[in-house]
């Protein structure tokens, strides 16, 4: 039988060019996450996706009801689930102030990891019954949350702290809306979010993989400067962005090329090892990444975990 991968995010940039590449290997039915009917359906069509590889299903990250909804239908669906890939993401490096989920968690961290953490505990479940010989699970990470790179070293950094604003749940009503506790700032949340999926892949790698065989996976696809990720940015940076990225840090991939990286992550029979961040050197080739310090320290993976279970309910 074909593989079921959910992907959320699939309505763009690099979930809509890994949807695509899956779905033209004839091999996956794709069930594109997306808070937006119309505008998958179109993405889908503009790519050339065939209707028979595809099924779209509605999920708002931004709402823990949704995501709850979401499993529902797709449970209703009675397929097997064999891959998850947790992919959409929220980036506002511009924003003054912050804004919030239906559950008023600061929007960056609410969408990017809180909304994918409850996701993911909830399908691993899915996961577990299926009998697909090489089941991933797979979140998607950033070199900007990487303070051991350059690229992760270009301020504002990534830092969690001791994650005193996430433990009062980052609703800016009585105290911050950050991880760490301190004053917003739009593009540290992203980065801060990016942390938190490098560290709950690994904490799901090492609550469950041996257990469930599963393969928990992240990665950096490479700078794909002309996403969507970059439109809350001022029209100049948009403009020099991608030709800054070509010719100067050369860090630089196509949508298309990202999305046969992630593709191989979901895919691939040579990376089912689990617990690895996968990066990809200038042939092109795939290579297990280092972690910064701070996205690989396992006794904040556990308090990551174990307060997120907090906020969105599942302890
Ligand atoms: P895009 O902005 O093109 O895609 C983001 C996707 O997330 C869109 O489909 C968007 O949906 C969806 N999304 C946003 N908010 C929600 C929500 N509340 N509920 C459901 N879906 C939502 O960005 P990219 O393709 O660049 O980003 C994809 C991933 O790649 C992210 O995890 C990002 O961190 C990562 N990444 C990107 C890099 C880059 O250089 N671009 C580099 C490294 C990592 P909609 O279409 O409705 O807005």
């Amino acid at each position: 039988r074909k593989g079921n991968v959910i992907i959320t995010g699939a309505s763009s940039g690099l979930g809509l060019a890994t949807a695509k590449s899956l779905a033209e290997s004839g091999k996956w039915n794709v069930i594109m996450a997306c808070r937006d009917f119309l505008k998958t359906e179109k993405a889908a069509q503009s790519v050339g996706m065939s209707k028979e590889n595809y099924t779209i299903m509605h999920l708002d990250l931004a709402s823990l009801d949704s995501v709850r909804q979401f499993v529902e239908t797709f449970r209703r669906s009675n397929l097997p689930l064999d891959v998850l890939v947790c992919n959409a993401a929220i980036y506002m490096p511009n924003a003054k102030t912050p804004t919030f989920t239906a559950d008023g968690f600061e929007m960056g961290v609410g969408v990017n990891h809180l909304g994918h953490f409850l996701l993911s505990r909830l399908l691993v479940e899915d996961m577990v019954k299926s009998d697909y010989p090489s089941k991933r699970l797979v979140i998607v990470g950033s070199i900007t949350g990487n303070t051991n790179t350059l690229a992760g070293n270009i301020p504002p950094k990534a830092n969690l702290g001791d994650l005193r604003g996430l433990a009062g749940g980052m609703t800016g009503q009585n105290g911050s809306s950050m991880i760490d506790g301190g004053e917003f700032w739009g593009a540290k949340a992203y980065k801060d979010s990016k942390i938190c999926n490098m560290l709950t892949m690994q904490e799901f790698h090492r609550r469950y993989h041996e257990d469930t065989g599963i393969t928990f996976s992240s990665l950096y696809p490479g700078c794909i400067a002309t996403t969507g990720l970059f439109r809350e940015h001022i029209p100049l940076f948009r403009t020099l962005f991608p030709p800054f990225q070509k010719y100067i840090t050369k860090g630089y991939v196509s949508e298309t090329e990202a999305g046969n990286r992630l593709a191989q992550v979901v895919a691939d029979p040579s990376l089912t090892k689990s617990g690895v961040y996968w990066s990809w050197n200038k042939t092109a080739a795939s290579f297990e990444n280092q972690l910064s310090q701070e996205a690989s320290d396992v006794d904040k993976a556990r308090k990551v975990w174990d307060l997120s279970e907090k906020l969105v309910g599942l302890a």
